[in-house]
């Protein structure tokens, strides 16, 4: 790989330490030759298992009621009906995959959310690879459905107590173990970051996103739509979905990030209220590439916040960064309110219960439908049945206008009540 290949513009690079070196070049090695050139049939069962176990290819629905709503053609990209209930196990198939072509006997991952760690046990177990997840101990008491199913799904789960007890220090930890373990072990990464060639690497397993969309979209509406939407933490939704629509100009791309409770920042505390690295975050360099980070004005990386734990990272995909910077993809923002306002529309709508990180995309939508043209895209880019237990904290907080009566399970948790 070129050095120009390793960077998107001035991001993503292979900013790691010497032990790291040999298994960057090996992997970059396997991608070319695997995924690149479809070596030994490689992507031909990438493609068949995403059919069989992942249930692909996924439907592009229109969406009749936002459509009236928004007078405006409104699509669906049903990613959230991909097995495990989110994109993610596009990537995390293709990476285990490519392990046992490399020969590898082992898979490490990390995992915030653990939606990432879901997706990597599943497929290790489908290709019958052992799996050990590093996550923050803080996220495994958070997220503790995710944990069961990782264990149940036969993976090991090793807590990470350094820091604050999440994300960033859980990838961290697994590139430390990586660094000592890589003859014999893959790390599957988790979004389109880190060194190279995961950013390319991820965003080519996710493409297969955009490449349907754009087929589906020329049969059912006949052509091109005006906008394509997808959330952003670490963007591989995001550029799976804008993949295939990168050189066609007149779509116009929208990268939606979570603009948590404020776009201010407290740097005395070290704390932005947001998760807005592609809109307010300044260049620097995180896990191996140099991107957009939230960092305070000593370069220091900053907690990030955002109602939705997959959108919480500090860092961004460093082509995600890049196409901002060229003003090919808009980078905008959706605070944590009207998320969950457009979490309830959806579901209440169109009979689909998104994501909490998914309805930040349609947050974006209630609020700008009329800039966005006639015919619009949204990525579902997962669905919401791991939030409910937040969106039903998060509502009762808040006064929204669309949120369903919840007295009935009040009552009942009560013990008595009118159930
Ligand atoms: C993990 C996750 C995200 C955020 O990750 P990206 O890499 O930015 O796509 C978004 N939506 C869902 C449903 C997720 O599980």
């Amino acid at each position: 790989m070129s050095t120009d290949d390793a960077k998107f513009g001035e991001y993503g690079g292979q900013f790691v330490p010497e032990s790291l070196m040999p298994a960057i070049e090996e992997l970059t090695d396997a991608y070319e030759r695997y995924v690149l050139d479809n070596e030994d049939g490689f992507m031909d069962e990438f493609r068949q298992r995403l059919a069989d176990f992942g249930g692909r290819p996924l439907p592009l629905q229109h969406a009749e009621s936002l459509s009236d709503r928004y007078d405006t053609e409104v699509y669906l990209k049903r990613e959230d009906l991909l097995h495990g209930g989110a994109h993610k196990l596009n990537n995390a198939l293709g990476q285990v995959l490519l392990a046992k072509y490399m020969g590898k006997e082992r898979i490490v991952a990390e995992t915030g959310a653990g939606q990432h760690g879901t997706a990597t046990a599943m497929a290790a177990a489908h290709l019958d690879m052992p799996c050990e997840v590093y996550m923050g101990e803080t996220d495994i008491r958070r997220q503790r459905p995710n944990v069961f199913r990782m264990k149940i799904n036969g993976a090991e789960i090793t807590p990470v107590t350094t820091g604050r007890g999440t994300l960033k220090e859980a990838i961290s930890e697994t590139m430390r173990d990586w660094a000592t373990t890589v003859e014999t072990t893959h790390y599957v990464i988790g979004s389109v970051v880190g060194p190279a060639p995961f950013p390319r690497m991820v965003r080519d397993f996710q493409s297969v996103i955009s490449e349907e969309a754009r087929e589906q979209v020329r049969e059912k509406a006949g052509r091109l739509p005006d906008s394509v939407l997808a959330c952003a933490g670490g963007g591989s939704n995001t550029m799976g979905t804008f993949h295939h629509f990168v050189d066609d100009e007149d779509v116009g791309l929208y990268a939606v990030e979570a603009g948590g409770s404020s776009l201010d920042v407290d740097e005395e505390e070290g704390v932005a209220p947001n998760s807005a690295s592609l809109s307010t975050g300044e260049q620097g360099v995180l896990h191996g590439a140099r991107t957009k980070l939230l960092q305070d004005s000593h370069g220091q990386i900053m907690e990030s916040h955002s109602v939705s734990a997959g959108l919480d990272y500090a860092g961004v995909g460093p082509e995600l960064a890049h196409l901002v910077d060229e003003e090919r993809v808009d980078a905008v923002n959706v605070g944590d309110d009207s998320a969950l306002e457009a979490f309830h529309r959806l579901s209440q709508d169109e009979g689909v219960i998104p994501a909490l990180e998914t309805a930040h995309a349609f947050g974006y939508l209630e609020e700008h439908h009329d800039e966005l043209g006639d015919l619009v895209i949204v990525n579902v880019s997962g669905r919401g049945d791991k939030d409910l237990e937040t969106v039903l904290e998060e509502t009762e907080k808040r006064d929204l206008d669309v949120a369903p009566d919840m007295s009935v399970l009040r009552a009942a948790a009560g013990g008595g009540g009118d159930l």
